[in-house]
């Protein structure tokens, strides 16, 4: 180890963890199961008052939904946070039937598919860091920039941060989840260690959102909705409901179809969905923030896994590993998956055992993501503008059997049930392919994969259409 360490007040024997992130913090949660001392360092400065927007979290602002499996995990690890979230104000809802939501085919019945948790990124990260920093083997360090690794005198392991400030955190094992802009690779490739391969999938997706007062409605029987696009309508919109009251809505289109940030288009690009429900919702309502937009939204994976020479001491989690389309809504959720990973790997680890079975490590949290990594790669690959390797034979077929399955699921609650379970990562998609399920599914075969679809779906009559539930009474 370095000797300039060696007086400094950090035990070498703790753990560091680089970003205050959904990712870092279930880590740290974790670490602190084996390690002593877990210093979490992050660069903004954390508002300690209540939920509030920070610079390296910017996706805040836009529509983030975590899925049951990420709520299960998180809860299982975190104890009393699903509760602390919906007394902030977060909803669960059961997804399609509590949203109004239009498929690549058609519109999906009210029935049950999976649990989801629905309100402000800011709520989500102040609620887990309140929950994570309890433990007072924590703690963060906060307005801390991590600028590189500091080598081991082995050569072979790392063994510490350096930060910013000058200041060196010595560890036995440091965790980079400081999100899209990880700059491990250049840290790898300053200390002479191999950087990993990337694949890389973009679709060109954009996103724009924009908050608003929820409008009084008393015949709204929805808590959100979600018009999908496709490839021949590359355009659609989410609308979730936040806390205090308020709706976010994050207009969504690919390549050319890039949803505006000007406030004057933004009711105009809504219009232009598959379905008018999302503007029609949005016509009334106050605005309540300025549209912000966001493009770098492709999936990128950072083969650390498969790195034969990588160093001892040294893993990489979340966005800084994996990043998705976050139009799935799965990152936070394949964090918690990767938490739930390295939980299960350092339980016959001691901490000083850890630094030596990073690889290990590493496959394993790697492995948490593929479902999700598939899921979004052979999604985007419809896209023709889509940048990345061409689809392979299987995932055509897969593709196409997929179109069968949301036809199926958009007529039969059994099927949609099963689809929704994938979809929120609680099932894997081996779960579409048994014999009931592909049953289901083919006997909707000579259905139309993109029928042309009504503006509002038959459970829901459009605004103007409905009576008043009190003029019926
Ligand atoms: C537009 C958008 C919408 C999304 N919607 C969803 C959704 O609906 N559902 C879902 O599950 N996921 C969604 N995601 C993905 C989700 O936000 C991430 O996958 C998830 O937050 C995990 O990220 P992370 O913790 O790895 O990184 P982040 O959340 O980005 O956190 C990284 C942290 O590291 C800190 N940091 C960065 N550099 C340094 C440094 N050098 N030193 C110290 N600290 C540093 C940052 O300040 C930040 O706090 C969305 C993403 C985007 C971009």
């Amino acid at each position: 180890m370095d000797d300039d360490m060696d007086d400094h007040p950090e035990p070498r024997d703790g753990a560091v963890v680089l970003g205050a992130g959904v990712a870092g913090l279930l880590a740290a949660r974790v670490l602190a199961e084996r390690f002593d001392r877990v210093t979490v360092v992050e660069r903004d400065e954390l508002p300690d008052s209540g939920p509030a927007f920070r610079p390296g979290v910017p996706q805040s602002r836009h529509a983030h939904v975590l899925w049951s499996k990420g709520v299960d995990l998180i809860e299982d690890l975190l104890p009393g946070t699903t509760a602390r979230l919906l007394a902030g104000g977060a909803v669960l809802l059961d997804l399609p039937r509590d949203f109004l939501w239009l498929s690549p085919a058609d519109w999906f019945l009210p029935v049950h598919g999976a649990r989801a948790l629905l309100g402000s990124r800011e709520l989500l990260d102040r609620t887990l860091r309140g929950q994570v920093l309890r433990d007072a083997r924590i703690r963060v360090r906060a307005r801390c920039t991590a600028t590189g690794l500091v080598a081991a005198a082995d050569g072979r392991s790392v063994a510490g941060v350096e930060l910013r400030s000058g200041e060196r955190l010595p560890a036995r094992l440091v965790v980079d989840a400081t999100g899209r802009t990880s700059r491990a690779p250049d840290w790898l490739a300053a200390l002479g260690h191999p950087v990993p391969a990337t694949t890389r999938y973009d679709s060109r997706l954009g996103y724009s959102s924009r908050s608003y007062a929820v409008p009084p409605d008393p015949a709204r029987r929805w808590r959100g909705m979600y018009v999908q696009g496709r490839p021949d309508s590359p355009r659609g919109g989410v609308l979730v409901p936040l806390e205090g009251d308020r709706w976010l809505a994050t207009l969504i289109g690919n390549g050319d179809h890039a949803p505006p940030t000007a406030e004057e288009e933004f009711l105009g690009f809504a219009r232009s969905l598959r379905s008018p429900a999302l503007h029609d919702a949005l016509r009334d309502a106050q605005p309540l923030s300025s549209p912000v937009g966001f493009r770098n939204t492709a999936n990128e994976r950072r083969h650390y896994e498969r790195l034969e020479h990588a160093p001892d001491g040294f893993l990489v989690l979340g966005d800084a590993a994996c990043r998705f389309n976050p139009v799935y809504g799965h990152g936070m959720t394949v964090a918690a998956l990767a938490a739930d990973a390295l939980r299960e790997e350092l339980r016959t680890l001691s901490p000083r055992e850890v630094p030596g079975a990073v690889r290990r490590i590493q496959r394993s949290t790697a492995a948490a993501a593929e479902t999700a990594w598939q899921i979004a790669t052979s999604e985007d690959l419809r896209y023709p503008q889509t940048d990345g390797p061409p689809p392979d034979r299987t995932t055509r077929i897969m593709q196409r059997y997929m179109s069968r399955v949301i036809v199926g699921a958009n007529a039969d609650p059994a099927v949609a049930a099963r689809f929704f379970g994938v979809l929120s990562l609680s099932a894997t998609p081996d779960t579409l392919l048994g014999p009931a399920t592909m049953l289901r599914v083919l006997s909707r075969w000579r259905r139309p994969a993109s029928p042309h679809t009504t503006p509002y779906p038959s459970h829901h009559a459009p605004p103007g259409a409905r009576q008043d539930p009190k003029e019926t009474a």
